[in-house]
């Protein structure tokens, strides 16, 4: 499906994630007030469902959600301590990699735990 086929409000909501590095449903209402939230809910199950942005569940917290794209395709650090979410370079090349059976890898999401940096000296 192309960008173009899009809502006017759909894009909006891709528009606001291009510029935010996860965010959950509660906040892309608060950002686009003058779209409902009943809107918002179900463009975000849209974009997901045609690949435009990816969701993200961590832990305890709600779940995310990310633009997908090829050119900015990440995997995600999360720190136990502070709960910030690191973005990490890991390129599907690394994966089959590391992957030796037969297998056709289509996809994959690493989420990596642990202490960030600024955690670890405080
Ligand atoms: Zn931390
Ligand atoms: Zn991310």
């Amino acid at each position: 499906m192309k960008k173009s086929t899009l809502t006017k409000k759909r894009k909006s909501i891709l528009d606001l994630l291009k510029q935010n590095h996860l965010m959950t449903a509660k906040e892309i209402c608060q950002a686009l007030p003058h779209i409902d939230r009943a809107t918002v809910y179900r463009g975000l199950e849209f974009l997901v469902r045609n690949g435009f942005v990816r969701e993200l569940k961590l832990e305890k917290s709600a779940v995310q959600y990310e633009l997908y794209e090829k050119e900015t395709y990440h995997q995600h650090f999360f720190c136990t301590k502070c709960n910030k979410v690191f973005p990490i370079q890991m390129d599907m090349k690394s994966i089959k990699e590391l992957i030796t059976e037969p297998f056709t890898i289509e996809d994959f999401e690493l989420n990596v735990k642990g202490l960030c940096a600024k955690c670890i000296t405080c």
